[in-house]
């Protein structure tokens, strides 16, 4: 079976330990070509995250960076760079292993649309509009009493939809994701996403959020960090996981889920799923649970069809 991971922050240990290679196994690397290959993952997304202790007038050549470190290290590794939907089919057809550059949140790029003009040129095809945090285009999910989509946030947004980015909502607040769902002219993602009714943390997404998601053809992707997964204090399990995916699926949305595991973004991950080398398990439970043509659509399909619908 083929995997679409859609969010992972390999770019970012890549950019703090240059001594990282992409090719071998390392410890301090869940996401690497070794890892890939023993999860059987085709597709994968790597998202390129500025921290917030890197100075505001650094972040833009910080994220610079990265994006030469995704050209260099991982489609310098093989990895063949998906910008349109012609490398989609073909990475497909020929069962290459393909790599989708993101931006995670659009502080680097401040208030200039040419920095996401210049990003688009570079090959980044998503960006999530929001860390945690407020920024130049909308509030994100850990500000008190957050706003909406600025002006210039919505210049962003038809920008993205222009070009073909895809617009990905995890982090943003939600007044700004409901801007999303009234504006955007594309179906738009949330990468990595649980469901707020079986944990309740802002990261997550509300039912009324999802089916927003459901109604405008986007899709979610659940993630692997355990502190969305439930709101005990345990070791979580693939089982856990799986009751988000029950959920998203008794409200209507089997064609709108899929799997992101956030892998090198989180020290905290699950007793079985640790690093992406673990896939496998999470396809024998997914197995066990559901039809094959289903389990094909939350590890592929799903994302497949978003992307196909906004890449050009
Ligand atoms: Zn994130």
């Amino acid at each position: 079976m083929r995997i679409f991971d859609a969010h992972c922050d390999a770019l970012l240990k890549l950019w703090r330990h240059p001594d990282l290679t992409f090719t071998e196994t390392d410890e301090r690397l869940q996401v690497s070509l070794p890892e890939m290959e023993k999860g059987k993952i085709g597709l994968q997304v790597f998202a390129s995250f500025v921290p917030y202790d890197v100075p505001v007038t650094n972040r833009y050549a910080a994220l610079l960076e990265m994006v030469q470190l995704f050209h260099e290290k991982i489609v310098g590794s093989g990895l063949k760079p998906i910008y349109a939907n012609q490398d989609l089919a073909q990475c497909v057809l020929k069962k290459e292993k393909g790599a989708i550059l993101f931006v995670e949140g659009a502080h680097p790029i401040d208030e200039n649309l040419n920095y996401l003009h210049t990003l688009h040129r570079l090959g980044v095809r998503g960006m999530g509009l929001t860390w945690n945090f407020r920024n130049s285009v909308a509030d994100g999910s850990h500000e008190p009493n957050p706003g909406g989509l600025s002006l210039f946030g919505r210049q962003v947004l038809a920008e993205m939809n222009r070009l073909g980015m895809m617009v990905d909502v995890s982090h943003l607040a939600e007044p700004g994701f409901w801007d999303v769902v009234e504006l955007a002219e594309a179906p738009f993602i949330a990468s990595h996403s649980n469901a707020r009714a079986i944990c309740d943390h802002p990261r997550n997404l509300s039912d009324e959020q999802i089916r927003a998601i459901i109604k405008k053809g986007g899709v979610m992707g659940l993630s692997f960090v355990d502190f969305f997964v439930t709101s005990e204090k345990r070791t979580v399990w693939i089982d856990d996981l799986l009751r988000h995916l029950d959920h998203v699926c008794a409200l209507g949305g089997s064609e709108h889920v899929a799997f992101s595991s956030d892998f090198d973004g989180t020290a905290v991950t699950f007793g079985d799923l640790k690093r992406a080398g673990d896939y496998p398990l999470l396809v024998d439970a997914l197995c066990k649970r559901y039809k094959e043509a289903e389990v094909q659509k939350f590890l592929c399909e799903n994302w497949l069809r978003v992307f196909r619908n906004v890449l050009q």
